[in-house]
């Protein structure tokens, strides 16, 4: 459960722990880091720029990697609970008809949990314990000193410039804080040029199966979460721009035959008066590190929802953060935020990497190239198409050693010189 608790009440803590820790954001990158932190005795304090409104918000597939730091919060069972189990895949091809359907819970079963949750229920899962944050709170401004870092909050308009040991940057892909930290340029970013709407329908039996239709020049993908589905729709933003009735039609005038999931969904994204509208692009920033701050989760490389692994990827790196964190005291964090970038930013790009591949064959107009697809589809096993996300999941992360080894070079240099 979040916990509104103004800046001032949070620093007081801050101060009594060993390091003065700011994190900016409580979306899945920031609460996770926030409340690893205070599992480790640390106080930090949490800002969010939105009110505490308890958004139920979206779908979201969870990859294996985030089962660590569940573990460590202890809320698995409250996440199992909350949340469905992704065993069955299924894909159709551009004319709506069954390509092929794949055991998840075998392809990724072996590495852990793949399920299916809420944002708002994957929120209360991460603040089981309780959490406090300041709502309604930006960064208006932060500067590096020798020791610190300070910053000037805006809480509400009442202004404060407050010193902290380590500033992390949790504010997922539009971050502000990030654009007073690099300069313009310096966030790269891939835009399909596609964008589309997220909206809830009923569930229906199969809650154990996510499926996707890959057409020409849509996409519509429906995933399971407790008690609902989560539906999206998108094609090329002129396409859409008249509206999700009227995109709907021209969906559904290119299906000659589909599922009776498909025809349900459909209605419901057509029939929702108001849905979110997803614009699908991403963005990779060019460092991750300054000295005493650093970018977490999407705010370093936010991702396209292709391979429904970004928030994965942000609370494992949150995880990682916290570990090699654990190391820190108030003079070695430039160290230790420069090994983490350095060990974590390279796994975070592969699985980047991995989901521009997937939007580069899923996000077509012509309906050649999409039958040319349909047949690879048929042909390639989804084990093929997970391969780099599987070689994440086998080769896991070792913040700690990460940590141990950063600081010896770093001693040795101090012997050295
Ligand atoms: C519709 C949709 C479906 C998705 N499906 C999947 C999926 O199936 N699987 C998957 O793994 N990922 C999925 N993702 C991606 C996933 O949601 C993100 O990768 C993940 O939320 C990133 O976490 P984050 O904490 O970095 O950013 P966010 O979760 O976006 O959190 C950022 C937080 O910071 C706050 N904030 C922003 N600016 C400021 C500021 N200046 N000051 C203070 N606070 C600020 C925001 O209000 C927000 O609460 C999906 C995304 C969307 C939009």
């Amino acid at each position: 459960m979040l916990n509104s608790t103004s800046v001032s009440e949070q620093y007081e803590q801050a101060g009594k722990s060993g390091l003065r820790v700011l994190v900016t954001g409580a979306g899945m990158a920031g609460l996770t880091v926030a409340q690893l932190l205070r599992g480790q005795g640390v106080h930090p304090v949490l800002i969010e720029r939105h009110g505490n409104e308890g958004i139920g918000g979206y779908m979201l597939a969870l990859m294996p990697m985030v089962d660590r730091a569940l573990d460590e919060l202890r809320v698995r069972g409250h996440y199992r609970e909350n949340s469905e189990p992704l065993a069955r895949y299924r894909v159709y091809s551009h004319a709506g008809r069954e390509l092929r359907e794949d055991p998840m819970a075998g392809i990724l079963g072996r590495y852990g949990d793949y399920r299916g949750i809420s944002r708002g229920e994957l929120v209360e899962t991460l603040t089981a314990t309780g959490c406090h944050a300041a709502f309604g709170t930006t960064v208006a401004g932060i500067r590096e000193t020798d020791a610190a870092v300070e910053v000037t909050l805006n809480e509400g308009g009442a202004m404060a410039t407050l010193e902290f040991d380590v500033v992390i940057v949790a504010e997922g892909i539009g971050s502000s804080t990030r654009d007073l930290l690099l300069p313009a340029g310096k966030v790269g970013a891939v835009d399909t040029g596609w964008g589309g709407w997220v909206v809830w329908a009923d569930q229906d039996h199969d809650t154990d199966l996510g499926d996707e239709l890959w057409g020409a020049g849509f996409f519509l993908g429906v995933y399971p979460v407790k008690g609902q589905l989560g539906v999206f729709l998108g094609g090329a933003r002129e396409d859409t721009a008249a509206g999700p009735a009227d995109f709907v039609a021209r969906v559904r005038n290119k299906l000659p035959s589909m599922s009776a999931r498909a025809d349900r969904v459909l209605s419901a994204v057509a029939d929702e008066p108001d849905p979110f509208y997803w614009p699908l692009k991403d963005c990779r920033a060019e460092r991750w590190a300054f000295g005493r701050t650093v970018l977490l989760g999407d705010a370093a490389a936010g991702f396209l929802p292709t391979a429904g692994i970004g928030a994965g990827m942000a609370i494992e790196s949150a995880w990682v953060l916290a570990r090699i964190l654990g190391h820190a005291d108030r003079h070695n964090v430039p160290t230790l935020l420069q090994a983490y970038e350095q060990a974590q930013r390279p796994r975070v790009e592969a699985a980047q990497n991995n989901s521009r591949q997937l939007a580069s064959l899923m996000f077509r107009q012509s309906k050649l190239l999409a039958i040319v697809r349909d047949f690879i589809v048929r042909v390639m096993s989804v084990e093929m198409a997970v391969k780099s996300i599987q070689r994440l999941l086998v080769d896991e992360p070792d913040p700690d050693a990460v940590a141990r080894a950063a600081l010896k070079a770093a001693q040795s240099d101090a012997v050295r010189s």
